[in-house]
């Protein structure tokens, strides 16, 4: 039974007090403060966040490290003009070849701009249309205006019609850009739209905004903290039953670990799901005494007192997943002892009832099941691993039937392999797959594409005392 924990740092002290005093009153799990600690305040980051209301610091900051932008008189930040030359090739590439339309402006340059804006408009409408001084990202050397080298729709915002503005919507995150402010959120950046100003925030931020979904840089930052921060991270007991979590790269690797806490030693098996729907990741947890208990993951970190969701469980194989296509919430499919597979209706959130389970398989003694939506059509399968080894496709109809079809074999050689679980955005936005271990403790990532398995990988060594969730 997870207890309460101390937090592992004592660093954001305030933090850790509070979460400490609330475990102790309250049960809570805790979690380590992690993006706290991310320097959106400093201008120097590529993640520094400047708005109309949260200026640069100093107001009169200068961008270190500005070089030409090759073949123009703009500067960029070195980074930014490296990764913006690419960027370049693959637009021309791509048969929409852009230009640089504006760059680093510094404090007085962005001072005469806003002012003959007031002079020509007023201050009211200056504001919208340009940043004040020392407001502007332009000033970080992060920004750059880009356009159509044939010069259409320039800083207009039918460029995002044109080649152009397509393709940098599509594909500026791969060169560690994102589109600043996209259409619909002038509320949440104080801009228009504005599908020209792109801003470079590195790789592995546009990579992870563009596979979460998240549009701008407000919600990133200022948003929610959860500890489990998306359905890409990988969650895992160690052998002195500490629960860690590890968030991903979105590029086929994962980031340095936080702690979640201890007391997980007498887990069966976990998984970490958006149980009730609230957009925050829940942790599942199946103990070896057979209670099935739910831990609602917490906005701000950490996770409420855990509720029993289900007793009884303590020789069922089970995995979690959108069984019924377009349910509210994730539910159970489980192999129970004597091979017989049921689907547990998630209909609350909350417990699960006995009422709401259907059984649609037996003869399932001599397979484990994993829930993988392997042909990609929207529909999760059952994999079926047998003891020989073979892995099997059972396709669904999305409806908690299987489509009644001829069985494929889709692999050998898996009896060796346990803790296979299907994961999307592993590799960047659109990919998908199944992270799994092997016999050596391996992990190891196998993609899913609509024809089949890709180019499988090892992600890292050393996991075979891990318990790692579902
Ligand atoms: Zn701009």
């Amino acid at each position: 039974m997870p207890t309460p924990l101390r937090p592992a740092r004592l660093r954001a002290r305030l933090i850790s007090v509070v979460v400490l005093c609330c475990a102790l009153l309250g049960g809570l799990l805790t979690a380590q403060p992690a993006a706290a600690a991310i320097p959106v305040g400093n201008p120097d980051s590529y993640h520094v966040l400047v708005t109309k209301s949260r200026p640069l610091n100093p107001l009169n900051y200068i961008a270190p490290d500005l070089v030409y932008f090759p073949g123009t008189n703009y500067v960029l930040r070195r980074a930014v003009s490296a990764n913006l030359q690419n960027l370049f090739g693959g637009a021309r590439s791509a048969g929409a070849p852009l230009s640089v339309v504006s760059a680093y402006r510094s404090y007085s340059e962005q001072a005469s701009l806003y002012n003959n804006y007031v002079a020509m408009y007023g201050q009211a409408t200056a504001d919208t249309l340009s940043a004040r001084p020392g407001h502007s990202e332009h000033q970080t050397g992060l920004a750059v205006d880009v356009g159509n080298a044939n010069g259409s729709c320039g800083l207009g915002s039918c460029f995002g019609n044109t080649p152009g503005g397509k393709w940098v919507a599509a594909n500026a995150w791969r060169y560690g850009f994102i589109v600043r402010y996209p259409d619909g959120y002038q509320s949440t950046t104080g801009y228009t739209y504005e599908p020209w100003h792109l801003r470079y925030v590195g790789k592995p931020l546009a990579t992870e905004m563009k596979t979460r979904g998240i549009p701008t840089l407000e919600h990133y930052f200022n948003g929610s903290n959860p500890t489990i921060k998306s359905a890409t991270d990988l969650t895992a007991v160690d052998s002195s039953g500490v629960l860690w979590n590890y968030p991903p790269t979105f590029s086929g690797g994962l980031l340095q670990r936080t702690r979640v806490g201890g007391g997980w030693g007498g887990l069966k098996a976990g998984f970490a799901t958006d149980w009730n729907a609230d957009g925050v990741q829940d942790i599942l947890a199946q103990w070896q005494d057979g209670r099935l208990t739910l831990y609602r993951g917490l906005r701000g970190g950490g996770f409420q007192s855990p509720i029993r969701v289900g007793g009884g469980w303590g020789v069922h194989e089970i995995t979690v997943g959108t069984w019924w296509r377009g349910s509210r919430y994730p539910s159970v499919v489980a192999r129970d002892g004597a091979g017989r597979l049921w689907h547990y209706a998630n209909n609350t959130g909350g417990a699960l009832s006995s009422q709401a389970r259907a059984q649609f398989g037996s003869g399932w003694k001599t397979s484990r099941i994993t829930l993988a939506d392997f042909d990609r059509d929207g529909n999760q399968d059952v994999l079926a691993t047998r003891t020989t080894g073979e892995m099997v496709l059972y396709r669904s109809n999305g409806k908690a039937r299987f489509v009644d079809e001829g069985r494929r074999t889709i692999g050998s050689g898996w009896q060796s392999i346990d803790s296979a679980h299907a994961v999307s955005g592993f590799q960047g936005p659109a990919s998908y797959g199944l992270t799994v271990r092997t016999g050596s403790g391996a992990l190891r990532h196998y993609p899913i594409t609509k024809g089949g398995w890709g180019g499988a990988f090892t992600i890292g060594d050393g996991w075979q005392n891990s318990l790692i969730f579902r």
